[in-house]
């Protein structure tokens, strides 16, 4: 068994505790609140997506397939994000991600079901969360990805693996690194560490930005008896930025 950051997990645990049983401050205004990471107010006011494409999240005038994807269709068969990734959300997310604010996961899982239960379409069988490689784990203490896979399986009613799929690489971060080089680095990045029994599997991630991570996943996923992958992930980078 890696060695955890206990340190790291115990916060959270805490944060998560105290969350439930206390007023706490908004992320954004400090307005303090029994509802969550946001008040209500912040909460509207964040950069909803709006329409966007159906297989890679991008926005559109009318939810259609984005000429990209048409010329060059991405691995997985669907996407969606709740946000464009901007201020403010992108600080919200960076903070779920590097200084423990798990009190994140329970707004972000709940936006993204009521998202999820307006499809109308059937539900994956599993949700798998991007993994993060054993040794940025153990830097990190958590992997924001996979404590929002469990809580959205909880709402959805169907499982959460956290394990079969692994990073076998340890990938540069990818920020910082231009379009060829991002794809370079993921090769081979993923593996599973056993057969999967799925057909119907949806991927979380934090942030779509170029699609190249998740692109890599549904592929190992897709190589590996997967048959239809959806992508769910808080925010969309567009590419202007
Ligand atoms: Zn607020
Ligand atoms: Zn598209």
């Amino acid at each position: 068994m890696m060695a955890r950051n206990f340190g790291a997990v115990l916060t959270h645990r805490l944060a998560e505790l105290y969350s439930k049983l206390l007023p706490i401050p908004c992320f954004l205004c400090g307005e303090f609140s029994f509802q969550d990471a946001l008040c209500k107010a912040c909460t509207e006011e964040l950069p909803w997506l709006g329409a966007h494409c159906r297989q890679c999240a991008m926005p559109l005038n009318v939810s259609g397939i984005c000429g990209q994807c048409l010329q060059h269709p991405p691995p997985q068969q669907a996407s969606l994000a709740l946000f464009r990734y901007e201020t403010p959300i992108n600080h919200c997310i960076a903070a779920f991600k590097f200084h423990q604010q798990l009190v994140f996961t329970h707004l972000f899982a709940k936006l993204l079901v009521d998202k999820i239960e307006q499809r109308q379409q059937p539900l994956p069988e599993v949700i798998i969360p991007i993994p993060l490689h054993s040794s940025r784990l153990r830097q990190r203490g958590y992997n924001q990805s996979a404590q929002l896979a469990d809580n959205l399986a909880k709402r959805l009613g169907v499982t959460a693996d956290k394990y079969s799929l692994i990073r076998q690489r340890n990938t540069s971060p990818q920020a910082g690194l231009s379009r060829k080089q991002r794809k370079r680095n993921l090769k081979q990045a993923f593996a599973v560490i056993k057969p999967l029994p799925y057909k119907r599997v949806a991927l979380i991630d934090d942030v779509y930005t170029t699609g190249h991570t998740v692109a890599e996943a549904s592929r190992c996923l897709q190589q590996n008896g997967v048959e239809e992958v959806e992508v769910w992930t808080i925010a969309r980078a567009i590419r202007h930025y």
